[in-house]
């Protein structure tokens, strides 16, 4: 009799999908990844691994970080989570089987990607094509969609990425490599993250060429499904830039103090 490739949903109990994101930089985490200092008073604060901002206990103790980061708008969406990883495992597959992509091409892989991302969407990049600022500026429609871009200040096309009048949940920062020492300090990573549970890496950035010659082989792609190795390329890239891009200067590195957040 042949035998039935099984599935044991004990390994269930292995799943650890990220819950919050770091305050300052946006890192993915569990509640039981923030070290535990202690302070001069002997209390106790925790720390961000990725960013090491320190959060100060106040209205919340240091055990109760990930309650407060949920209260104060950091906690990640993990409804109907076994629906979007059967989705995104399908679309990693797509993207990793080159044999299939007669029938998907990884062009469309990607923006199905985008499609079923019920969380976040976070991007990293060398050049950006406007036909993906309207794509993800529909998808900001629905969820939060964030990144880091580095390219030559084009004053139209920066325009179109900073006014987020028409997609408030769209946030991309541009870094400036008009000459030879900006050029050789931007980020050069490509990277697009599905709400912490799909990446999608390799040399092609978030322009139409480039991933449109995926396809024929000129540029390389891989989807990763594995949630300890999204998170490690997301903490250690887009957080670290996301972080220094962030308008706050010398405030970066200020203790956060988890109070109650002020209801509206
Ligand atoms: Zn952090």
């Amino acid at each position: 009799m042949a035998k039935t490739k099984g599935f044991d949903i004990s390994t269930l109990l292995e799943f650890q999908p990220p819950e919050v994101f770091c305050e300052r930089c946006l890192a993915l985490l569990r509640k039981t990844d923030f070290t535990r200092v202690t302070l001069r008073d002997e209390t106790f604060a925790v720390q961000c691994p990725a960013c090491g901002v320190l959060y100060l206990p106040n209205e919340f103790t240091s055990w109760q970080v990930g309650e407060y980061l949920h209260q104060a708008g950091f906690g990640i969406n993990q409804e109907r989570i076994i629906q979007r990883c059967v989705m995104l495992a399908g679309i990693a597959r797509d993207v990793n089987d080159a044999s299939r992509w007669k029938w998907v091409t990884p062009m469309s892989s990607l923006l199905r990607a985008f499609a079923a991302a019920e969380s976040f969407i976070h991007i990293m990049s060398w050049g950006f094509s406007s036909f993906f600022v309207g794509a993800l500026k529909l998808k900001a429609q629905a969820v939060a969609v964030r990144g880091t871009v580095s390219m030559q200040n084009q004053k139209e096309f920066l325009a179109e990425i900073s006014d987020v009048t028409d997609a408030p949940r769209f946030e991309v920062h541009m870094v400036d490599t008009r000459n030879n020492e900006m050029w050789a300090n931007a980020p050069h990573h490509k990277l697009v993250i599905i709400d912490g549970l799909l990446a999608l890496t390799g040399s092609a950035n978030l322009t139409t060429p480039a991933w449109r010659s995926v396809l024929e082989g000129k540029e390389h792609i891989e989807a990763i499904t594995d949630l300890a190795r999204i998170a490690e390329l997301h903490n250690r890239y887009f957080s670290h830039f996301w972080a220094e891009s962030k308008q706050d200067g010398g405030a970066k590195s200020n203790p956060i103090s988890m109070m109650r957040p002020i209801p509206f």
